[in-house]
């Protein structure tokens, strides 16, 4: 049987033409040097220009371009955090912020939202869980694994709760921005109540532009900031490769295409593995508004056993089964802090999708109680 991943956190497009070209062009020209730590001019510019459609005022000094959203993650960990602060995070949560937290000071406290709920944070839920020693509320919007989007009103009572506790930063991971469908988004940067200078926006090229094996992202956020993330860049790291950057210029300027060629194609997953989920008994999910994962409740077919004996006691078991049984991939709850849900990606060739989903369905239906 054919393996099947609907467990990577990459799409399956290919990243844009005119990235592809604009690097190869760089390279020709020998652009191979190091380049400025804070990024380039012309990519910092692009980003801002970006923004500034939006209404948000952020100029190219407010901008750190990093190898990947996750390095602008690190980064911000390592200059904001001591041994005793607390990084708020809504659960399910991505399972990197965990592993990031591996290597920084300080510890996570979890905020569990729920699917009945459609993942909702309420104030009165963030407000018991601030404390003061509180660093940074994170908040993944659109989020993965939920796929949830964060309302410009949700996240303004939320940042009504967090203007009370004035050591806490917000750092939004808005890599999904661009990978929505339908429902508005909303920067974090562009709610009246965000202080601009504790808001943060990380965000990158992975998802809106399948370009994660190029490794880049960006921060935005207060000029102050930037400096001593760009101070830690310049120690560890240095600057993202120049020809990247070009990569990264072009890919904004033709940003219509490679979302044009993207988005109907998601879109038209999305609905389909909504149907196929529809089709399996007992299954709970939320539809999600962006990003490319559903994150489904199996809750029923837990405490049951294979055909061969098997005991599925958890979404660790049922993942361990699915692979050695139906060679499928899918990624346990367990990860997001979600026990008996399951992550899964419909960024995949639509004939995999289905092909994945017909054998999901097949061994949930030969689970015995
Ligand atoms: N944040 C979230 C929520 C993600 O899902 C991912 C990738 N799985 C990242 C950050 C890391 O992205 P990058 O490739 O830009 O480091």
């Amino acid at each position: 049987m054919e393996q099947i991943t609907l467990a990577s956190g990459s799409s399956y497009f290919r990243s844009p033409g005119a990235a592809t070209a604009a690097a190869m062009a760089a390279l020709q020209i020998g652009k191979t040097y190091y380049g400025p730590t804070e990024g380039t001019e012309a990519l910092r510019f692009a980003i801002s220009k970006r923004y500034n459609k939006q209404d948000i005022e952020l100029t190219p000094g407010q901008i750190l371009i990093t190898p990947g959203s996750k390095q602008a993650l690190f980064n911000l960990f390592s200059v904001l955090l001591h041994d005793k602060d607390e990084v708020v995070i809504p659960t399910p949560a991505w399972f990197g912020f965990h592993e990031l937290m591996k290597y920084s000071k300080g510890r996570i406290v979890t905020v569990d939202t729920k699917l009945t709920e459609d993942y909702a944070l309420t104030p009165e839920t963030l407000r018991a869980s601030l404390t003061e020693h509180s660093r940074i509320l994170l908040l993944s919007n659109p989020g993965n694994p939920t796929g949830k989007i964060y309302t410009k009103t949700e996240l303004e009572s939320l940042l009504e709760v967090t203007a009370e506790f004035p050591d806490l930063y917000i750092i939004a991971d808005e890599i999904y921005d661009f990978v929505t469908y339908g429902k508005p988004f909303t920067p974090i940067l562009s709610c009246e109540r965000a202080k601009k200078e504790r808001t943060i926006i990380v965000n990158g090229f992975s998802k809106s532009f399948a370009m994660s094996g190029w490794r880049i992202g960006y921060m935005a956020g207060s000029a102050d900031l930037i400096k001593k993330c760009t101070d830690f860049q310049g120690s560890t790291f240095s600057g993202v490769s120049v020809f990247i950057q070009d990569a990264a210029v072009a890919t904004l300027e033709h940003q219509e295409n490679a979302l044009a060629t993207m988005l109907p194609i998601l879109e038209a997953n999305r609905q389909f593995m909504r149907q196929a989920l529809d089709a399996i008994p007992h299954v709970a999910y939320f539809f999600p508004d962006g990003a490319y994962y559903f994150f489904p409740s199996f809750k029923y077919y837990l405490n049951t056993k294979t055909p061969e004996g098997m005991a599925i006691t958890s979404t660790l078991d049922l993942c361990k089964y699915l692979q050695e049984t139906y060679c499928l991939a899918v990624v346990p709850g367990d990860y997001f802090g979600a026990p008996d849900h399951v992550r899964m990606s419909f960024a995949v060739e639509k004939p995999k999708l289905e092909e994945a989903m017909q054998r999901l369905q097949e061994a949930l239906s030969q689970l015995q109680r």
